[in-house]
């Protein structure tokens, strides 16, 4: 038994999306049923349906940037009632017992945790994403979105919001840091807005200087242009933490030499190409590492972050028919800074 529901979804690999219909699964003892409202469009989607990430199973509705209301609840849910403001992130399950799930990073569950969409789910059928009018999720993967945060805002928290979140904490940015955020797109408008709220000095290194008004009034202090080579002499050994949110390849040693001693690069940006850097570049215990989005306890605390400091993300709201112009603009790094898809127009 499920229910069929209007969606959008890649026909085939590097397809535009079409209006479709998919199912969903009734709610179980455990499951949630959510009536999306928004759904963000992140570069994620598009990596995946361009075959980026390797083939997948299509059609293929994408969607990892969930919020819409409660509208029904199994009979063993405590944790949500019909009404709450919800959202759903990159995960709807996980095994819920292995050592990483224990410690609240089931994005790093040792069984794999189960994506949103394109993945295998305990039911042995594919999951689809939040481009459609209602999700069937466990409780456990569903978080509460605090009145503070405006809907529309909201959706592009459950990815771009805790993704760079995470990595932000675990390095320390607060007052006295000096953090760079590169590229200012979805996820780096959201790393420059918590980071600043957090305390820290903000630079934005864009390839232009064309959104600098935009990156100043989002919260950061400083603005650069990566195009510029100047830029790496000005700010060669500046900063503490280094949040790198680019979709393709950069020149990782450039970046490493801006770091300070003890500085780490975090690269959440996927790009396409293993990165090459040698042990000369990291002497000073410089760091690059990376991040992958957040377990469900820090998505919680983002969001409840965002909630008590006022933020939401930047957003254009877009009618389900505009969904394939806006993957062009996102390629063209033409967003300001998050599309979301209004979800009464899917179907
Ligand atoms: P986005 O909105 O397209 O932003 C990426 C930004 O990178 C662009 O706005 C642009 O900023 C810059 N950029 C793009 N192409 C570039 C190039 N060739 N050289 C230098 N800079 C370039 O994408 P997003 O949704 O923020 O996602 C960014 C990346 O993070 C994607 O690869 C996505 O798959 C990945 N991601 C990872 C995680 C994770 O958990 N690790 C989670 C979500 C997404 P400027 O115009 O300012 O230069
Ligand atoms: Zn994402």
């Amino acid at each position: 038994m499920s229910s069929t529901v209007p969606a959008y979804a890649a026909p085939a690999e590097g397809a535009p999306l079409v209006p479709t219909t998919i199912q969903r699964r009734d709610v179980g003892p455990r499951d949630v049923r959510i009536d999306v409202t928004y759904a963000g469009i992140c570069h994620s989607d598009i990596h995946t349906v361009q075959g980026d990430w390797g083939p997948q199973t299509y059609p293929l509705t994408p969607g990892h940037e969930i919020f819409g209301h409660v509208a029904e609840v199994g009979s063993e849910v405590t944790t949500h009632q019909v009404g709450d403001r919800v959202g759903v992130g990159c995960m709807v399950n996980s095994c819920g017992e292995c050592r990483n799930c224990v410690r609240g990073e089931q994005q790093f569950c040792l069984e794999g945790a189960v994506f949103t969409y394109g993945d295998t789910d305990r039911d042995g059928t594919i999951t689809q994403g939040g481009y459609a009018t209602s999700v069937v999720v466990d409780a456990g993967f569903v978080l509460s979105v605090p009145e503070g945060i405006d809907a529309e805002q909201a959706a592009p928290l459950l990815c771009a919001g805790v993704t760079t979140y995470n990595p932000l904490k675990h390095w320390g940015a607060g007052p006295g840091k000096q953090v760079a955020v590169v590229g200012l797109g979805g996820l780096g408008h959201m790393a420059v807005k918590l980071a600043h709220a957090m305390g820290a000095e903000v630079t934005v290194l864009s390839q232009s200087l064309k959104k600098q008004e935009d990156g100043l009034a989002l919260g950061a202090d400083h603005y650069y242009a990566t195009s510029d080579p100047a830029t790496f002499e000005t700010l060669a050994g500046r900063f503490d933490i280094i949040i790198n949110t680019v979709s393709a390849d950069l020149d990782i040693p450039a970046f490493v030499g801006l770091l300070d001693i003890g500085g780490a690069m975090s690269n959440v940006g996927a790009a396409p190409n293993p990165m090459s850097v040698s042990s000369g570049q990291l002497a000073g215990h410089k760091s690059v590492t990376g991040s992958l989005i957040g377990g469900i306890p820090v998505t919680q605390e983002m969001l409840d972050f965002c909630a008590a400091h006022g933020i939401g993300a930047e957003v254009e709201v877009i009618p389900a028919d505009k969904i394939n112009e806006a993957y062009e603009r996102v390629l063209a790094s033409d967003v300001r800074y998050r599309f979301v898809i209004d979800a009464t127009t899917l179907g």
